[in-house]
């Protein structure tokens, strides 16, 4: 047994991730929770949640995000930063982290998550802070009594395109198809709401301006007709999906050909389990990866008594 080895290491901070600290926490296995790049997750990015069970009103998504790693942090969770690398499954596991450290862990606990879509456009990341953005939540008050455009036919997308109403002007919703993919309830909000404009049929061909004096708007294309335009905006936000985090285990565990993992809350490698967006890309809600994060520790914490290390 590795003297310096940690008993827990939960690799990511998401609402998967801080639950299964708080279970491992409380059954006294001090886990250390590796933030990684996004600490909080998604949800941190979210504005209202309304459908975590229990929250009448709803809750703000960084807020619940908050209390979650206060509730583990009060029973023993310790929190790093630092993102992993590499796993390399042994006795005990080793964590290669992008900070040239390498820490060891008897069971490793994966809920890395997913990260937002880029749609490839030219030079589009040059324009991250001049006018494009993944995140409405963190930027949308920057383009008060301004013109946005939101990519997107999904859930995100709609949730974004309705909390920038908030400050907008005007929001196009620019969407690949006729119809879109978000949920009825979405969708009538997003129907019901005049400052939201739908343009079907519809991808965005470049990004029109320079990065360093922000983008002027989008050059447009009608995907039936093939006809262009130029829509003209101050902000535009992507919202098309996501990406799963697992290049630290390509190799390692099974990836489906998305790159999400094809493995079970407990893995075939033994002593490492997953939970939540990262193995999920059905379901994707809060309370689902919320769900896996404490089977995982469950799992784990078994494990670590079979093998006497708990
Ligand atoms: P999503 O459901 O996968 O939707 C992605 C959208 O982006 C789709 O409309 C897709 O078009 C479009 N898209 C994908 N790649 C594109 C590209 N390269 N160029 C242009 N458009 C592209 O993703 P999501 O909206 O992030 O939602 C993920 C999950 O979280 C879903 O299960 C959703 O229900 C859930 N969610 C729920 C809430 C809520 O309940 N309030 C809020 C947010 C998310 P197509 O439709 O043509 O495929």
């Amino acid at each position: 047994m590795s003297e310096g080895a940690e008993k827990v290491v939960v690799i990511g901070s998401g609402i998967a991730g801080l639950t299964a600290a708080i279970y491992t926490a409380r059954a006294n296995l001090s886990p250390l929770v590796l933030e990684g790049d996004e600490p909080g997750g998604q949800l941190s990015l979210t504005s209202e949640v309304e459908n975590y069970p229990g929250f009448i009103e709803g809750i703000n998504g960084f807020d619940l995000v908050q209390n979650m790693r206060q509730q583990a942090e009060r029973f023993g969770a310790r929190y790093e930063g630092g993102r992993v690398e590499r796993l390399i499954p042994g006795t005990p596991h080793r964590l290669e982290l992008d900070d040239g450290r390498t820490l060891e862990a008897h069971s490793v606990i994966i809920a890395t998550g997913a990260t937002a879509r880029w749609p490839g456009l030219p030079r589009e990341r040059e324009y991250i802070g001049h006018g494009v953005s993944t995140c409405a939540t963190c930027d949308g008050a920057f383009y008060r009594d301004l013109k946005v455009a939101v990519l997107g036919g999904g859930d995100s997308a709609l949730e974004e395109a309705l909390f920038l109403t908030r400050f907008a002007t005007e929001v196009h919703l620019i969407h690949r198809r006729d119809s879109l993919r978000a949920s009825k309830i979405m969708q009538k909000r997003a129907f019901d709401e005049p400052k939201i404009k739908f343009h079907w049929n519809t991808a965005v061909e470049s990004i029109v301006g320079e990065p360093e004096e922000g983008l002027t708007g989008l050059r447009l294309k009608d995907i039936v007709t093939g006809e262009q335009e130029d829509l003209q905006v101050d902000g535009f936000f992507i919202a098309i999906g996501h990406v799963p985090n697992t290049q630290f285990v390509q190799g390692v565990l099974d990836l489906d050909d998305q790159g999400y993992l094809k493995e079970g809350i407990v893995t075939h490698v033994a002593g490492v389990f997953a939970a939540g967006d990262v193995r999920d890309h059905v379901y994707r809600q809060a309370v689902t990866a919320a769900g896996m994060g404490c089977q995982a520790a469950l799992e784990a914490e078994r494990w670590l008594a079979a093998s006497s290390l708990g």
